[in-house]
């Protein structure tokens, strides 16, 4: 137990600059280049057959593979089925623990899925990897303070993050003792359903963890259903409020909604800051994984004197950036999710070029379903509707004066999930974080990829529930802790 609950350290993961890394990944995904992979729902471990879907690489528009979808009445079988997890603490932290173990050593395949299914470069996808076996361990090490579970949550998870956060929710649930009925993003069932079967075969009981891919259909009759005791959730605000409303009818009214939502993130860039190293941060915040992270930057906020020598060593930064299938090693940018997105961002896009407030545009490759890195100019923050999923930054200016009011309206999108700032002014600094009411705040460096454990990710207001994904509280929210006034 001692050594079970011991010191944890996160992945070492894979270094992408090594040359013996990088022939190690080539070897292990190249048989998984081409096979067709397919998946189905997982009823008690059964597998239940429906509706087939083909799967389709957004870059390139080849099968990837099938699946077969989950109708409503297999919703109905698997609450039916659906049994907490009985096993001691100890026991489960084991499990989740070989799930982690079993998901690195299957790096090859894993990386070829999220490249073909997801467009994930071969980048993300390593993150993407580190991260959902840090999830599984720093859960498995909190069941060292057990409390009872609630019963049955309903895992429901994004398709921009199709391993790691659907990982984190499950394993939360899963490490508190919950059943867990986990219905995937429609865009991405095939790499789901792979990290399910892992998890089986490290030990899970297939009556306490059971797959449900298929549309929004899947994910309403789960949360309108009384026998669902918690809903852990990752996507669209709107689809939280949805989510909120359905449980607003549940019997049990104290059953937990853990969302995080979207953002409308800012950084603010003043002119004591590196240029140099604020455009490498813009870029890798706005660009890498084509902007589609609720983390990424939407608004730069540049500080007029400097804004001149930021945008043009911007733009040519941009010029460096090679879009193209995600399977190259040289590609930094890969496709959108699909072309239901693709439209959207470039609607959007269309829009403020009949504006005049295109500044920046770069080439999308003729075929799969990319969108070309774009800056807009925009007044500020306030002018901006709503989050655009994608490779879009809006650049904004400010006076040294104005610093107050750009906070304020921040402040005032009513989102709060990240915020960048370039400056190194002390004072200044601490000001401007100290009135910023966002969930995770990063200085001088970029804004995506919080590392589990030591950047616990979670934001405020529009932006999600909490608590915070990857950090000291969030497991409780799966469990019925005591509450505070609940303790002697
Ligand atoms: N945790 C991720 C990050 O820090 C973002 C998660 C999301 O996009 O849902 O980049």
């Amino acid at each position: 137990g001692t050594a079970l609950f011991g010191a944890r350290k996160n992945a070492r993961g894979w270094d992408l600059t090594d040359a013996a890394d990088l022939a190690a990944i080539e070897a292990a995904r190249a048989p998984f280049a081409e096979a067709l992979i397919d998946a189905a729902p997982r009823l008690a471990g059964r597998v239940a057959g429906g509706r087939q879907l083909a799967v389709l690489n957004p870059a390139t528009g080849a099968l990837v593979g099938h699946v077969t979808t989950a109708g409503l009445p297999d919703v109905d079988t698997a609450l039916r089925l659906a049994e907490p997890w009985a096993a001691a603490p100890v026991e489960r932290a084991t499990v989740l623990n070989r799930a982690a173990d079993r998901l690195e050593a299957d790096f090859g395949r894993i990386f070829a899925l999220l490249a073909r299914e997801a467009g994930k470069t071969l980048a993300d996808a390593v993150a993407e990897l580190r991260e959902a076996v840090d999830f599984l361990r720093y859960y498995a090490l909190q069941t060292a303070q057990p409390h009872p579970a609630r019963g049955v949550f309903a895992c429901i998870s994004p398709w921009n993050f199709p391993l790691a956060i659907f990982c984190g929710q499950i394993a939360a649930a899963l490490a508190a003792g919950n059943a867990v009925l986990a219905k995937p993003a429609e865009q991405t069932p095939l790499i789901a359903a792979l990290a399910i079967d892992h998890l089986l075969a490290a030990g899970v009981p297939p009556t306490a963890l059971q797959l449900l891919p298929g549309d929004g259909a899947i994910g309403a009759a789960l949360t309108r259903d009384p026998r669902v005791n918690g809903v852990a959730f990752t996507g669209s605000t709107e689809t939280a409020q949805a989510i909120r409303r359905a449980m607003a009818d549940h019997l049990d009214p104290t059953a937990p909604l853990i969302a995080e939502t979207g953002g409308l993130n800012a950084m603010l860039v003043d002119s004591t800051a590196l240029p140099e190293q604020a455009v490498r941060d813009i870029i890798a915040s706005s660009f890498q994984s084509a902007g589609q992270r609720c983390s990424a930057l939407r608004c730069l906020y540049v500080q007029e004197d400097i804004a001149q020598t930021v945008t043009e060593m911007l733009f040519g930064a941009m010029e460096e950036l090679s879009l193209g299938d995600p399977w190259a090693l040289a590609t930094d940018i890969g496709p959108v999710i699909d072309a239901e997105a693709q439209a959207g961002i470039r609607a959007y896009v269309d829009a403020a070029r009949a504006e005049g407030r295109v500044l920046k545009e770069l080439q999308a490759p003729g075929q799969g379903t990319f969108v070309a890195p774009t800056v807009l100019s925009v007044r500020g923050i306030q002018d901006m509707p709503r989050e655009i999923f994608g490779p879009v930054l809006h650049i904004a200016t400010f006076k040294a004066t104005e610093i107050d009011r750009v906070i304020a309206a921040i402040n005032a999108t009513g989102y709060g999930l990240t915020f960048g700032l370039h400056s190194r002014i002390d004072d200044r600094v601490q000001h401007i974080v100290e009135g910023i009411r966002v969930g995770n705040t990063y200085v001088n460096r970029n804004q995506i990829g919080a590392v589990v454990g030591s950047q616990p990710f979670g934001g405020e207001g529009l932006s999600g529930t909490g608590p915070k994904a990857g950090g000291p509280h969030y497991l409780a929210r799966f469990t019925r802790a005591p509450t505070p006034d609940a303790v002697p």
